[in-house]
């Protein structure tokens, strides 16, 4: 190195190796698209997996693996794949399980972008698809045809906060010889743990609250349980996501894991504030309805909610008297809650399901569901009860 020209030192110089006793207490970020190998031996080794070792990262990033190792652990996983977002995710999912001629079985109310990929994605491969109430278990029992391979819900429903009865669910594909998958981007981990109620594969949008930031866009799919054949189901979601290119960076992953070390109190304090505005919406003239699943103990969903653990959540959304006009009026006067289409941030945010995240429904499909123009979805943020409260209280005294 000392001989070279400062041009070929430029290429070499600052080695990636830092030879130290000591190791870093937090995961290093490996910005690091590529890896060197000392021999042909050595690299054979890596390849077909005799040694312990990376290739490329559009294959495996450590840093990408620290991250799956945390969110492997939360939801009690064999093993978890990260991706680009929480669409890659539901995507690999697709990919790797549905061929043509074969069904998928999912819930009729979804995150508006899996509800539309569901649908597009299974025209375009020949699958079969069918929307249920995921809470009529009959209905589902009956939708589960000879070739469905796939029942799909979230744990918590985008927006209208239903929990699914993962255990019934789960009896019911497993019956059919199909796989119950759950996006359990609403609850998190530290609420409910899917795989240990019997689903066999468990997806983020770690945009959400895993990362809680709102600074990074990840996704995982996690995959466990006894009644799937997880090593291969894992291998064929790191293919798909080998071959379509979905990879989340070093960075973000990094980034990610760093929001998950406070995913336990945030989770706490988002369920808490989510209680309080719950009780202090229900008290309104101006709301017609509140949607949160530990508020009515007569609502069939709440006996479901018995399974969310430690807390209701952060998400809860509401029915305002008067529709779209009323809906603007309040925006304008919330100064704490901001109009962002997302959720799952420190800050309390709002939006409006009818012209955000289910635009693309029918007005016909959106009445039917119960997606009106009236609706308001509010991600609960971790600032003090009482701010949030009153911002609400004190915005619908004005409309
Ligand atoms: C946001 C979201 C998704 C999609 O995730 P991205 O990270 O935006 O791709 C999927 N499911 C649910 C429930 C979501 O909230």
């Amino acid at each position: 190195m000392k001989d070279m020209d400062p041009k070929s030192m430029a290429a070499h110089a600052g080695s990636a190796r830092r030879p130290s006793v000591s190791e870093p207490e937090v995961a290093p970020i490996y910005a690091s698209a590529v890896f060197r190998f000392g021999s042909l031996d050595q690299a054979e080794d890596v390849w077909t997996g005799r040694s312990k070792g990376y290739v490329y990262s559009r294959m495996s990033n450590p840093s990408v693996e620290a991250f799956e190792e945390a969110i492997d652990a939360l939801e009690g996983a064999t093993g978890t794949v990260a991706a680009s977002s929480g669409m890659a995710a539901t995507n690999m999912v697709l990919d790797a399980l549905l061929g043509h001629g074969e069904r998928i079985v999912a819930a009729s109310v979804l995150y508006g972008a899996t509800k539309t990929l569901i649908e597009q994605d299974s025209a375009r491969r020949g699958v079969g698809a069918r929307f249920v109430d995921i809470v009529d278990l009959e209905g589902v029992k009956g939708a589960m045809e000879p070739g469905v391979k796939l029942l799909f819900c979230e744990s918590v429903s985008n927006p209208l906060m239903e929990v699914a009865d993962i255990p019934a669910l789960a009896s019911i594909a497993h019956e059919a010889g199909a796989l119950l998958a759950v996006d359990n981007t609403f609850a998190t981990p530290v609420l409910m743990r899917p795989l240990e109620l019997g689903a066999d594969i468990v997806i983020h949008s770690c945009t959400k609250y895993i990362n809680g930031h709102d600074d990074v866009m990840a996704g995982t799919v996690s995959v466990g349980g006894d009644k799937v054949d997880a090593p291969g189901l894992l291998e064929a979601i790191r293919h798909s996501r080998t071959l379509l290119g979905p990879v989340l960076s070093p960075f973000e992953a990094w980034l990610a894991l760093r929001g998950v070390r406070t995913l336990g109190v945030r989770m706490e304090r988002h369920s808490d504030n989510a209680f309080a505005l719950a009780m202090a919406l229900k008290g309104s003239d101006k709301v017609t309805a509140v949607h949160y699943p530990g508020l009515d103990a007569a609502n069939p969903t709440c006996a479901a909610a018995r399974l969310l653990q430690e807390g209701y959540g952060g998400m809860l959304s509401f029915e305002l008297d008067g529709g779209r006009e009323a809906v603007d009026g309040m925006i304008r006067s919330l100064s704490l809650a901001a109009f962002v289409p997302s959720l799952g941030s420190y800050a309390t945010t709002i939006s409006h399901p009818a012209s955000t995240s289910h635009r693309s429904m029918s007005e016909d499909e959106k009445l039917k569901l119960g997606i009106t123009d009236g609706l308001v979805r509010v991600s609960v943020g971790i600032e003090q009860e009482q701010d949030i409260v009153s911002d609400f209280t004190e915005a619908l005294s004005r409309i």
